[in-house]
């Protein structure tokens, strides 16, 4: 069976959410649920054939209702932060709620991660796929446009967790979609992420300051603790780096919306390798610096350092930028964007 569907849960105000399962030819496992379209659960082999689960998150949906770090989540209207919670476009200003300090985070207190979104399944050649679509309307958390938002989750045959995204609006509003997993190749269960060696390949990043707003600079990562562009453990160098560790955007070599590669993480223990392919132009690398203490699955609580997130999207409030790659999106055009996850034993 390539999918199946099952109760995830009740919303507090009775409506059903879904969980779905999706298996393909090798195996791998994908569970999503339509609860901020979200990644819930993958399970991958390691080298000697062992499955675990890869992802930090909640068993049901009520562990979701009690609020997470955005696992596995999709992030919108605007994933990372807006500084001041409020920006200007074509001469109107915009007022956004502050739930982080004085900025916006991840799309406000009511962002695309706990919105009920509809959801289809599909058996495609390419591998079980469930769409999820979405209408954020006009005003919402304070942006402008009634958005039309898809995003589809396909477990390919060629053990890939392929992200594709497309937006439509009838007003011109920022945008910034991005998925919030959190990777533990060792499994959800296995501890700090320190001994994972990882590489991005990006040679430049934009430096931000003591509130996690960038300076408006775009720096190189050579000769400093951010430089992965040769494989390093996510620990060598974490202990120089202010704020608990990384939580940082990387600037990609990609312009223009091809897919490229952006990151390679492996695991040493295990042998499982994640690779991340993507048509943005940016790279959010948190090393799960916030972690102390917050409850996952089965009835564990996770740790600082217990998984690693890699956040393809455009740059953290890029509103505030003109010199940073556009994030607004008007009538008549069509936002897109996709993100692979390749799953590979070493
Ligand atoms: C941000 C972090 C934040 C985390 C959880 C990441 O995308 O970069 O600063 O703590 O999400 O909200």
């Amino acid at each position: 069976m390539p999918f199946r569907t099952s109760p995830f849960g009740q919303l507090p105000d009775g409506r059903a959410v879904a969980a779905f399962d999706l298996t393909n030819a090798q195996g791998l496992q994908a569970r999503v649920t339509d609860y901020g379209a979200t990644l819930v659960s993958l399970l991958a082999p390691d080298r000697s054939g062992q499955m675990a689960d890869i992802t930090l998150g909640r068993d049901n949906l009520a562990g979701y209702l009690e609020g997470t770090p955005y696992f596995g989540a999709t992030v919108g209207r605007f994933a990372n932060r807006i500084a001041g919670a409020g920006f200007t476009l074509d001469g109107a200003e915009y007022r956004l709620a502050a739930n982080n300090g004085a900025h916006s985070l991840h799309g406000g207190i009511h962002g695309f991660h706990c919105a009920l979104w509809t959801a289809e399944a599909a058996d495609t050649h390419e591998g079980p796929a469930v769409r999820f679509g979405l209408r954020s309307p006009d005003g919402e958390e304070g942006y402008p446009g009634n958005l039309d938002v898809t995003v589809t989750y396909t477990l390919t045959h060629a053990d890939e967790l392929r992200i594709d995204y497309r937006a439509t609006t009838d007003r011109a509003t920022p945008i910034n979609l991005t998925n919030h997993a959190y990777w533990n190749l060792a499994g959800e269960a296995a501890g700090p992420i320190l001994d994972h060696e990882l590489q991005i390949f990006a040679k430049r990043y934009t430096p931000v300051d003591d509130t996690l707003i960038p300076t408006g600079v775009i720096a190189p990562v050579a000769g400093t603790p951010y430089d992965f562009t040769r494989p390093m453990a996510i620990g060598a160098r974490i202990a120089q780096v202010p704020g608990g560790g990384y939580d940082l955007n990387y600037v990609l070599d990609n312009l223009n919306g091809t897919l490229v590669t952006a990151a390679r993480v492996a695991d040493p223990r295990a042998g499982r390798m994640l690779e991340i392919l993507t048509t943005e132009p940016g790279i959010q690398f948190y090393s799960g610096n916030f972690l102390k203490d917050t409850p996952g699955k089965g009835g564990r609580l996770y740790q600082n350092h217990g998984a690693f997130c890699l956040e393809a999207q455009r740059y953290p409030d890029s509103v505030h930028y003109p010199v940073f790659p556009s994030v607004v999106l008007r009538p008549g055009q069509t936002y897109r964007q996709t993100t692979v996850h390749r799953f590979l034993v070493a």
